[in-house]
C-alpha cells in the first residue's frame, strides 16, 4: 500500500488543509514538550516567524529516564488546542499508547508516532483507525524496509495519510545525538509514494547543527522539516540544547523559501 509501485505520483498529505508533499517545503516547528500555555503560545509565535505552517509539541513524552518530565498529558492537549485557536496553526503531537489514541486524536490534527514506538504494532493500527494523518518517525535502529513496513501497518487500516520522518539513527558516532541518515530521504521517496520529512533537532541534538542539517534536507529534496523551537531553552523541561533561538528563525524561513523557489 505504501510502495511506489501502483502509484503514478507521490502523495500529498493534507493536515487540516496544510499540504505536506508536492512541490513545497513544509516547516513544522514548536516546543519539544508542552510546558505551560504561555510557553506554548510563545513557541507557536516563533514557529510562525520561522515560516512554519504546522505546530509541533509533545503532551506525552517518551523519555529515556522515568524520572524525566513525562509531559502534561491531557492538559497539554488542551493547551495545544487553545494555541491552535489563537494562532490558526494545526497541531502535530505524539501519541505513545494505543489506549490514548482516541483522546489525542480528538485534539490533534496529526498523530506523531515516535522513534521508540515505530514497531509498536498495536499503536500503529490504532493510529491507522483514528482518521487523522500520521507522522511516522523512523525507529532509531530500524532499516528503511522496517520503517516502510511500519507504515504499512497504518495503511492497512485504510489510512494512507502518512508522512515519513527521518530523525537520525544509532551509529557508533557520539559527536551527534543520532546520525542523520540523509540518504534515507531519496531512498524512501523512491520506494514509497509517501512524503518524507527530516527532523534535524532530534538527529543532531545540538542547536548549532539544526540549520546545517536543515540545509541538507532542503538540498536533498525532503518534503519538509520538523524543528524544535523554545522561547527559553535554558529552562526547557525537555531537549533545550537542540531548540532554535529567536535569531535562527529568519534563516529557517529563508531556507523553506529557497525550496519553494526551487519547486
Ligand atoms: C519528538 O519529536 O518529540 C521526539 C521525541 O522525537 P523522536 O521520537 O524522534 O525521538
Amino acid at each position: 500500500l505504501v510502495s511506489r509501485e501502483n502509484h503514478d505520483r507521490r502523495s500529498v498529505v493534507s493536515v487540516r488543509g496544510v499540504p505536506i508533499g508536492g512541490d513545497h517545503m513544509t516547516v513544522i516547528a514548536g516546543p519539544c514538550a508542552v510546558e505551560t500555555p504561555e510557553q506554548t503560545l510563545e513557541a507557536a509565535r516563533m514557529a510562525q516567524a520561522a515560516g512554519a505552517s504546522l505546530l509541533r509539541g509533545g503532551a506525552y513524552k517518551p523519555r529515556t529516564s522515568p524520572y524525566a518530565f513525562q509531559g502534561l498529558g491531557e492538559e497539554g492537549l488542551k493547551i495545544l488546542s487553545d494555541v491552535r485557536d489563537e494562532t490558526g496553526l494545526p497541531i502535530v503531537t505524539e501519541v505513545v499508547d494505543a489506549n490514548d489514541v482516541d483522546l489525542v486524536a480528538s485534539h490533534a490534527d496529526m498523530l506523531q508516532i515516535g522513534t521508540r514506538n515505530m514497531q509498536n504494532f498495536a499503536l500503529l493500527q490504532a493510529a491507522g483507525d483514528a482518521g487523522k494523518p500520521v507522522l511516522l518517525k523512523r525507529g532509531m535502529n530500524a532499516t528503511i524496509e522496517e520503517w516502510l513496513m511500519a507504515a504499512e501497518y497504518v495503511a492497512q487500516r485504510g489510512n494512507l495519510d502518512i508522512v515519513l520522518c527521518e530523525r537520525g539513527i544509532r551509529t557508533f558516532e557520539k559527536a551527534t545525538r543520532n546520525t542523520l541518515d540523509i540518504s534515507a530521504v531519496p531512498v524512501a521517496q523512491n520506494l514509497s509514494h509517501l512524503p518524507v520529512i527530516v527532523d534535524p533537532s532530534h538527529s543532531g541534538g545540538k542547536r548549532e547543527l539544526v540549520l546545517p542539517l536543515s540545509r541538507a534536507a532542503v538540498a536533498i529534496g525532503a518534503d519538509g522539516v520538523i524543528v524544535d523551537v523554545h522561547p527559553h531553552p535554558e529552562t526547557a523541561l525537555c531537549d533545550g540544547p537542540q531548540a532554535l533561538l529567536e535569531g535562527d528563525l529568519a534563516e529557517l524561513r529563508d531556507l523553506a523559501g529557497t525550496l519553494a523557489a526551487l519547486g
